[in-house]
């Protein structure tokens, strides 16, 4: 039975003081859902009116600072969360289901970001000063103005704080709002960093989709950085219309495996890492593997294989556990849509495998686990392999060639990250005929995952990038300030 703990409660921060709600989102554990984790408030319309209004005012000083000071700030909120780091990964295990290695692994990746984000700051934000016989030019990076970063709850951490660090560190002040699927344990880091932070330059709201239309349509926020569905990404695309405002849109994926005829199947480290790209967090990843293209030549043993890999890496259980490998879905919406798919799969022919082991079958009854499957048979135009399933499925589809491989691949209405499997040169070849922001070699999902380099979707995964320089560069106007030796055009008549 999984350990319980006295429910928590986390505040809103406005203008630097806590602030109680009359209403509270309650967030349960997955594991066991009769079990309160805790409440993080049910912030309203008013509520973050209130929140911009005091990123608004902040503003005017917070522009003025140096850069040298605004690190000096985040290295020291790094410190912070590095010292809080058991208590945030716990009550993120706990209220997400994550296993506790996972909500680990969350934390590091957000705290090298933010480290990065710090170490590259002046290269990237600094004004870049050019002097040549035409005259005297600066290009200033200006802040934008009012943030609003809204988050979704697979990475609660890492989503908000990918978008808090470079925010600040450019000058701008912000408001979040996490996802009531997650509130806890991100409310409880953007805490700790806004402690280090003058009043007002960052604000924490929790709520549903009402705080959010205000984050994205009231006139006083500049820009929107977002994380989440396609869906809502297109009803924030609309919301921001009328004032213009700056967008970065991390929308949804449906990550293809190409697995070349060069893939060894009795490679086996190679099959765990494929393995892991398709279940790490329950499949609830936006660049999770999501669609395997395998040879039809090599089908069977492929699958067979992997079926072999999966049962050894895949244990299911207590997110305590440092035995699991995967923890209970979020969500029970989340089982019923994955099941959804599943079942759709199966009246159309598709086999579906059950992989690895359940380590505590009664914990499995009581929370929102599902066995991880491998759906085979599936074809191209099923719901399965068409839809992403954000969760512990995966379809194997057979491909006669590499040409054919690569034209599923792309026959998606996303294009977040994607990976080739096999022999890296040709891989490499044909990596560069993907539609996608990111390609990776025989690995996938965060295994792949460099905070240096960008990140982010096209099509309909979304626009702009996060990570590397133009996850700085995101945050800022570019300000040229043109002094030029020869004033007047020759063309233009006295
Ligand atoms: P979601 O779109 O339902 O919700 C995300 C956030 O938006 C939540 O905080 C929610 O309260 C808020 N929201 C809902 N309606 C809103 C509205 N009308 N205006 C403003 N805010 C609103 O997404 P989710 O279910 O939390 O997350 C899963 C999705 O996120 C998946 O599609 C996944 O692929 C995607 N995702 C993308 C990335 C990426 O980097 N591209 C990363 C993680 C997750």
């Amino acid at each position: 039975m999984a350990t319980t703990t006295d429910p928590l409660t986390v505040h809103a921060l406005i203008n630097g003081e806590k602030v109680e709600t009359k209403d509270k989102i309650t967030r349960e554990n997955p594991s066991n859902p009769e079990e309160i984790v805790g409440y993080a408030p049910l912030n309203t319309k008013e509520d973050a009116v209130r929140a911009i209004d005091a990123a608004d005012e902040a503003f005017k000083e917070w522009r003025k600072t140096t850069l040298d000071e605004r690190i000096e700030r985040m290295e020291r909120a790094i410190q912070k969360l590095r010292d809080s780091q058991k208590e945030i990964t716990e009550v993120l295990s706990r209220e997400h289901g994550k296993p506790i290695y996972d909500a680990e692994g969350e934390l590091i990746v957000s705290l090298m970001w933010m480290e990065h984000a710090c170490k590259t700051a002046k290269d990237v934000l600094g004004d870049d000063v050019r002097e040549d016989e035409n005259g005297r030019t600066i290009i200033k990076r200006d802040p934008i103005g009012v943030v609003s970063a809204i988050a979704p709850w697979n990475y609660p951490i890492s989503l908000s704080t990918i978008k808090v660090a470079p925010a600040l560190l450019a000058g701008n002040t912000i408001v979040v709002k996490p996802s009531p699927l997650a509130p806890l344990a991100v409310t409880i880091v953007l805490d700790i960093i806004a402690q280090e932070f003058p009043p007002g330059v960052l604000n924490v709201l929790n709520g549903e989709a009402e705080v959010g239309i205000e984050l994205t349509s009231n006139p006083k926020v500049m820009k929107i950085a977002f994380t989440g569905g396609t869906e809502t990404g297109r009803k924030i695309m609309a919301a921001a219309a009328p004032t213009i405002k700056k967008l970065t849109l991390e929308l949804g994926g449906n990550d293809p495996a190409i697995v070349l005829p060069s893939f060894d199947v009795n490679d086996e480290k190679a099959m765990r890492r494929m393995v892991v790209s398709n279940f790490l967090t329950a499949g609830e990843i936006c660049m999770i593997a999501k669609r395997i293209y395998v040879p039809r030549s090599m089908h069977d043993e492929f699958v067979q294989k992997y079926i072999e890999a999966a049962n050894k890496w895949v244990r299911v259980g207590d997110p305590f556990n440092r035995e699991v490998t995967l923890g209970p879905v979020n969500n029970q919406k989340q089982v019923d849509f994955v099941q959804e798919l599943i079942d759709d799969a199966k009246s159309h022919g598709a086999e579906v495998t059950k992989l690895g082991k359940i380590l505590d079958p009664e914990l499995f009854e009581q929370g929102y686990f599902m066995q991880p499957t491998l759906v085979t048979g599936a074809k191209q135009g099923d719901r399965i392999v068409k839809e992403e399933q954000f969760g512990p499925t995966v379809p194997i589809v057979a491909y006669e060639d590499v040409d054919e491989a690569v034209e599923l691949a792309n026959d998606s209405i996303f294009g977040l990250t994607s990976s080739v499997w096999g022999d890296e040169e040709e891989a490499m070849e044909v990596a560069a005929r993907i539609e996608a922001g990111t390609t990776m070699i025989n690995t996938a999902a965060i295994q792949g995952l460099d905070v240096r380099y960008e990140f982010g979707g096209v099509k309909q995964s979304g626009i702009g990038r996060e990570y590397g320089e133009e996850g700085l560069e995101a945050y800022v106007h570019k300000h040229v300030i043109n002094n030029p030796k020869t004033k007047d055009l020759p063309h233009i008549p006295e």
